[in-house]
């Protein structure tokens, strides 16, 4: 018990707090956030365009904090943190506000990736992590004519879905040979590309942009693309990934790379701090988690099941975390659900279902089933997490057979 701090009031933080409050800590807690607004979920913001106030993103009520005993503290940035040994510390924000801890939860996020790449900070380049980011893009959407997206991951292609669905002229730059390259196989992002040239987007695979072309007033008018090729944009959004927030961890002297370095209980490297969500890299919580690696996922199920699991380890009673991962992707008429991890080798077998889009790519490694990407198909997601949790699979010959519902298969 004494007091337990988080740093970082987002998805993870608040999790954190709410869980640990609910196994019994008793200690005080304080949750200590950057941003302005009450903690809220990131999803919406790049979906269905968005009038949403941050009020209706909130991920609690009102009354939550005052009713479990937690302190909110919001506009406060934590800038230095001293840790004195077995897990207690100080932690001191960029205003000279201090806070001492006997334990600390370092749940302090991602920042979107930049290019380094000229004529990347004129007006009109932008990228897509919260409420202020959002209310640009909108801004800017409701009076640009072209719009480019740079990078064919799920953020860049729900906002090109958004933006087409409104009107402007779209066009996504992917550098690598497929959308979504690194996370769903090329059957399932070949899909995705149909219903995007379908909707009106234009997709450009394999290319990349050499510089931003500005006009006279420093706004952007054009992307320069390293084949040459010039494409006309009021508007650009880099969607190019992700880094973790751990510059405040590794100053403190905790083991970092791509991440705070934490273990099954989320513990980092003192053995005692606990970082959670999107800025840990963790060890693959998957049932099947050969080959053993570590990894950082940025998914909404991540930061929720990371923090309830890591809560066990403050109150004393700790569970590793294990779970089987899963993340949704809205992008115009396409709902993608994934459920498990899977890598570039695993093998794919595609059930294509009745409906136009109608899709499913399941996973197998080594016979054993991983993961699938569903597109619209909420059943197969379904019926693949229920395989995944209880140790239950679908064979993959008899998978194929798409005469048959997949929940037949289940064995
Ligand atoms: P965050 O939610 O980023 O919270 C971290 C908080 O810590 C931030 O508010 C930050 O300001 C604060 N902070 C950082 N450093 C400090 C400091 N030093 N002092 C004080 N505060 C600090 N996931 C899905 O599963 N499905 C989706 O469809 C999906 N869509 C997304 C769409 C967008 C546009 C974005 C940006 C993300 C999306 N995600 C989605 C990912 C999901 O939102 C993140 O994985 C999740 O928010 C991670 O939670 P977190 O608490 O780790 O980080």
């Amino acid at each position: 018990t004494g007091h337990l701090l988080v740093v970082g009031a987002g998805q993870a933080g608040v999790q954190l707090a709410s869980s640990a409050r609910e196994l019994g800590w008793q200690g005080p807690i304080t949750v200590v956030g950057a941003e302005p607004h009450a903690p809220y979920a990131r999803p919406p913001l790049s979906k269905a365009f968005p009038r949403r106030t941050a009020d209706s993103l909130s991920l609690r009520s009102d009354g939550f904090y005052s009713e479990n005993t937690i302190g909110l503290v919001l506009d406060e940035h934590v800038e230095h943190l001293d840790l004195t040994g077995r897990g207690a510390g100080t932690a001191t924000a960029a205003s000279g506000r201090r806070w001492s801890f006997d334990r600390l939860v370092l749940a302090t996020g991602a920042v979107p990736g930049r290019l380094p790449i000229e004529g990347a900070h004129l007006d009109g380049v932008l990228v897509l992590r919260d409420i202020h980011d959002a209310e640009v893009l909108t801004r800017y959407l409701s009076t640009v004519e072209n719009l480019v997206v740079v990078g064919g991951g799920f953020i860049g292609l729900e906002v090109a879905a958004s933006a087409a669905a409104v009107g402007v002229r779209t066009t996504v730059v992917e550098a690598a040979p497929a959308l979504m390259n690194r996370v769903v196989s090329t059957d399932t992002a070949k899909v995705v590309e149909a219903a995007h040239r379908a909707a009106g987007i234009r997709v450009l695979t394999g290319v990349r942009p050499r510089r931003f072309i500005g006009g006279n007033h420093g706004a952007v008018t054009a992307v320069e693309l390293d084949d040459g090729v010039r494409l006309p944009a009021q508007l650009v959004l880099v969607g190019v990934g992700a880094r973790p927030r751990d510059e405040l961890a590794r100053a403190a002297g905790l083991h970092c790379d791509d991440g705070i370095v934490v273990d099954a209980f989320s513990l980092a490297s003192d053995g005692h701090t606990i970082a959670i969500g999107d800025c840990a890299n963790l060890p693959d919580p998957s049932p099947i988690p050969r080959p053993a690696r570590r990894l950082r996922l940025e998914s909404v199920d991540n930061a929720v099941e990371q923090a309830r699991a890591a809560a066990t380890t403050l109150v004393g009673s700790p569970q590793p975390y294990r779970g089987v991962p899963w993340f949704w992707s809205d992008q115009g008429s396409l709902k993608l659900q994934i459920a498990g991890l899977a890598c570039a080798s695993d093998d794919v077998v595609v059930r294509t279902g009745s409906r136009p889009g109608q899709h499913t790519a399941l996973r197998y490694r080594d016979g054993h089933l991983v993961a699938a990407e569903c597109v619209n198909s909420p059943a197969d997601f379904l019926v693949v997490r229920k395989a995944l949790t209880r140790s239950m699979t679908l064979p993959r010959d008899a998978a194929a057979d798409t005469t048959v519902p997949l929940k037949k298969h289940l064995v």
